[in-house]
């Protein structure tokens, strides 16, 4: 007979902890940031006009695997794996595109099967970001509707089309505990998105995507010349300056390699 009044007692407790607990305190565990290629890009002014024009610059290109009690999510898919294949690179007329490793073998090496991944979310539909995309037909895809109409409808998609493809209409809470939520980011493309990851130690990181290209471009309010949308991309890096301040988060920024080049890297991960 006490333990019903013993339940009740400790309810009030029990509200006000959850309450007051932050959203870490759920079920997100890790996340892992994979090397998913390089560009060494013959003219840096396509992102900044006006600055550098001419000047070769090199970037990055992560994927972000995060592990979360109810499931895992793959945030981008890099370059294609073929690239790993081919020595010299690929060159188009822009530069000259690498991958060090596969995607495939990077998961495999974690013990991730695709299957296994419950989610795959896309900043944006550029090359470097969705090369692998036809590798996880039985993962959920999201992306932005806005992103879904102005890249495949109509067109031929490069998943299969019996994916399930979630199309969002702004921000959504992955998990449904806040830990890992998409926010809606678009002016690079009419649907990009970003990341915001409450990790249990790390605190709060925001994966830009391509919101901004590098940090001197973030520093000094840059728009590339191939934006979708320049008031969107304003407005976008003013709402990610926003949840930095707000959250005290970490900006991640995809393709800036020097703060690459300082990220853990499988097996390690961050917590
Ligand atoms: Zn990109």
């Amino acid at each position: 007979m006490t333990r019903p009044s013993a339940l009740m007692a400790s309810l009030p407790a029990l509200a006000l902890f959850l309450l007051m607990a932050p959203a870490h305190a759920a079920g997100l565990e890790r996340l892992y940031a994979f090397d998913c290629g390089q560009v060494l890009a013959n003219d840096q002014s396509r992102w900044s006009p006006g600055i550098n024009v001419g000047k070769p610059i090199e970037n990055s290109d992560n994927c972000y695997l995060i592990r979360h009690e109810r499931g895992l999510l793959l945030w981008d898919t890099g370059y294609p794996d073929a690239l790993a294949d081919m020595p010299n690179g690929n060159t188009a007329a822009t530069g000259t595109s690498r991958r060090k490793k596969k995607l495939m073998d990077d998961l495999a090496a974690l013990g991730v099967r695709p299957a296994d991944i419950s989610y795959v979310a896309i900043s944006h539909t550029h090359g470097d970001h969705i090369g692998n995309l036809d590798k996880f037909p039985a993962s959920t895809l999201l992306m932005q509707a806005a992103e879904f109409a102005f890249a495949f409808q109509g067109k031929p998609t490069p998943f299969p089309a019996s994916q399930s493809v979630m199309q969002l209409a702004g921000d959504h809470d992955v998990f449904g505990d806040g830990s890992v939520v998409i926010v809606s980011t678009p002016g690079h493309t009419p649907g990009h998105q970003s990341l915001m990851v409450n990790l249990p130690k790390t605190g709060v990181v925001l994966l830009s995507g391509d919101a901004v290209h590098f940090k001197d471009n973030w520093d000094h309010k840059r728009i590339p010349s191939m934006n979708t949308d320049r008031g969107q991309t304003v407005a976008s890096m003013s709402r990610l300056e926003a949840l930095m301040t707000q959250h005290k988060a970490q900006l991640w920024i995809n393709h800036d390699k020097p703060q690459s080049d300082g990220m853990r890297r499988p097996p390690d991960f961050y917590e």
